[in-house]
């Protein structure tokens, strides 16, 4: 593998005093995961390896009131700082207790060894249309927390995977964390992964689902992974959830997940599989979530 230097930044002015360098390839690093093996492969060829995970709030995983320990204002809910691992995710009591569906889906991904090391901030900043994460963060409608040498800045999770491996950041910008709203109590999540193999494998199909607990009901959310070119909602089918959960509502439901996916075909799948599996586990989410609901 081609040699790199290796820089541990404490303070944010030193890491974007790094990133600003004009004359190398300055790249961030979390649980490298991701990067070492683009590295060694040599689809990338950085000069300098910015290790963002000493950085001030990178590790904390709290629920807010509007504010962090830094002093910095964030709004109410759970934040969720960048360099956070998948299992202090899916081992957190606090994750659980109103975020399950990232639980869920942070104790999918990987292995164990990749689990102990990866961080939900190298997750999404892949912007991998497979990232775990993803699915969970569009119905939990969480927002990016970005700083950069020019301020701070949110962006929209579901506005921050742009394709393929493209993410909103702009040049020298990091990802410093996520803001979580919290869904109302008796709001229920239920995340769903298809893979090769059942550890250590990229989602054929993923579906994250939430029934958001309202006084009349509840309103659906819907997202998929792995079947277009960024995770993506279903509008559709969410407005069918929340008016019906009949038989016949569930199979239309799970038919416009259907229509509004465009999934390819790869190693890991064929796209007539995938087709018919986004059919078969949005179905099995919505079952998911309705056998947690109570009985009237
Ligand atoms: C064996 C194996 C199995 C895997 N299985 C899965 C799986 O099941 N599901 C899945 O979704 N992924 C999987 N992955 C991919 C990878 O582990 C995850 O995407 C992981 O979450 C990446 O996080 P990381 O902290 O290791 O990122 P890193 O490798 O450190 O970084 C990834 C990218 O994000 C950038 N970056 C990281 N943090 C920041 C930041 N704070 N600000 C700006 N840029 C940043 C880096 O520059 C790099 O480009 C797997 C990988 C391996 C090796």
């Amino acid at each position: 593998m081609r040699a790199f230097n290796y820089c541990r930044p404490t303070s944010y002015g030193e890491a974007f005093h790094w990133l600003a360098g004009a004359d190398q390839l300055v790249v961030p690093v979390a649980g490298a995961t991701d990067l070492i093996p683009r590295i060694r492969d040599g689809l990338l060829r950085p000069d300098v390896v910015l290790d963002i995970k000493d950085l001030p709030d990178m590790r904390a995983l709290t629920p807010t009131d509007g504010r962090l320990t830094s002093g910095e204002g964030v709004p109410p809910g759970l934040y969720v700082g960048a360099a956070v691992r998948m299992n202090e995710l899916a081992r957190s009591e606090l994750v659980s207790s109103r975020w399950g569906v990232l639980a869920m889906a942070a104790a999918s991904m990987g292995n164990e060894q990749v689990r102990n090391r990866a961080t939900i901030g190298g997750n999404i900043c892949t912007a991998s249309p497979a990232a775990d994460t993803a699915p969970a963060l569009y119905v939990l409608e969480a927002a990016v927390c970005i700083k950069g040498p020019d301020g701070d800045r949110t962006v929209a999770i579901a506005d921050f995977f742009a394709g393929p491996r493209k993410n909103a950041l702009h040049r020298g910008e990091l990802v410093v964390g996520l803001t979580i709203p919290q869904p109302p109590e008796g709001s229920i999540g239920h995340f769903e992964k298809l893979s090769r193999r059942k550890a250590g494998d990229l989602s054929i199909v993923s579906v994250a689902a939430l029934a958001v607990r309202t006084d009349a009901g509840y309103r659906w959310r819907l997202a998929l992974g792995a079947v277009g070119p960024t995770p993506l909602r279903s509008p559709e089918s969410e407005a069918i959830l929340s008016e019906s959960l009949t038989d016949e509502a569930i199979d239309r439901a799970a038919a416009s997940a259907y229509g509004c996916c465009c999934p390819i075909s790869d190693i890991r799948s064929g796209l007539e599989y995938r087709q018919a599996m986004v059919i078969n586990l949005t179905r099995h989410a919505i079952h998911a979530v309705m056998a947690q609901m109570p009985t009237p």
